[in-house]
């Protein structure tokens, strides 16, 4: 089923305490559609200036991806955000963020992006979002995710976001912000009581946390001995949680599980390298083989 996603799309340039790559391919959608791939054909919509590498656009398009929605702006920067990571390489910080292009953005979607079943608002601003989701009226599952950024500024953005979906995943730091609530159990049963129906608790190396009105649960990461970079996991972690949702075509709750495990396992492997290096390194069958030592690992 195709899956359809909105969001950011950059150039990020990463400081880890070893090594600095710059301007490499980067942005919430990018990571998104890239994980997602493995999985579903993803039609991506964003927006870029006339300095993106036309590479990059090959990069996504080899994997099946629709860039049919990404606007190209003449004469426009695209969008940058420049991050270190602290020496645990789970805690960053944003050094730069230059919105460019992003700032203007109206999404106006291809026609055949609207009949997209699988619906995914990524990491931007809720203007982007809210838009996005009018013309998407053939969506029958909408998840999007939100950020620290968008929770301090648009606040009542969210509020209308939050009653029109289905689900939506957040870091941990991002549910306390959000909630004021330190406890993430009863965190994420507030956020779910704001309107999604479920929520995901992303929480790093500890792995994510599912909430709905029967369920709680939590599923450890994947442990990855060697984390280059951990940007882009959160977003690779829901394109492959909602790839393999499309790929099944259901979001029965048993699915949603294993979708979660899938997303944890993708994160496992964009960590593992800067930008979508290490994915792109990859086949289904390294997923799969990595899914049955993680099932292996929590039987007991
Ligand atoms: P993650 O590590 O999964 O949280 O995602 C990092 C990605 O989010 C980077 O590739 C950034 O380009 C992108 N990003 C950073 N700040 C923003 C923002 N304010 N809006 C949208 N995307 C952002």
């Amino acid at each position: 089923m195709p899956l359809c996603v909105v969001g950011s799309v950059a150039l990020d340039s990463v400081e880890t305490p070893t090594e600095t790559r710059e301007n490499v391919l980067g942005g919430s959608a990018v990571f998104f559609s890239y994980a997602a791939s493995f999985f579903t054909t993803v039609r991506l919509a964003g927006v870029v200036g006339d300095d993106w590498p036309p590479q990059y656009n090959y990069l996504l398009q080899a994997r099946g991806i629709d860039t049919a929605g990404l606007q190209v702006v003449a004469g426009g920067k695209t969008f940058r955000w420049r991050g270190r990571y602290l020496k645990n390489m789970n805690d960053r910080e944003t050094l730069d963020l230059q919105l460019n292009v992003l700032s203007d953005f109206d999404p106006v979607l291809p026609e055949p992006y609207y009949r997209s079943k699988f619906l995914f608002l990524a990491n931007g601003s809720t203007v982007h979002q809210l838009k996005a989701l009018d013309q998407c009226t053939g969506a029958s599952l909408v998840v999007a995710d939100t950020m620290d950024h968008y929770i301090r500024t648009e606040p009542e953005g969210l509020k209308t976001l939050f009653k029109r979906l289905d689900g939506l995943v957040l870091n941990d730091s991002e549910a306390k912000l959000l909630t004021g609530d330190d406890n993430l159990v009863r965190a994420g049963h507030a956020v779910r009581k704001m309107g999604p129906r479920f929520v995901v608790i992303k929480k790093g190396e500890h792995g994510a946390m599912f909430f709905s009105q029967h369920e709680t649960y939590v599923l450890p990461a994947y442990p990855t001995a060697e984390v280059v970079d951990p940007t882009g996991a959160g977003d690779s972690f829901a394109g492959g949680m909602m790839g393999y949702l499309a790929e099944q075509d259901n979001f029965e709750p048993k699915t949603l599980k294993e979708a979660l495990a899938y997303g944890i396992l993708i994160a496992s492997f964009t960590v593992e390298d800067f930008s979508l290096d290490r994915l792109r390194t990859i086949q289904r069958e390294d997923i799969e083989h990595r899914m049955e030592e993680y099932k292996k690992m929590l039987s007991f």
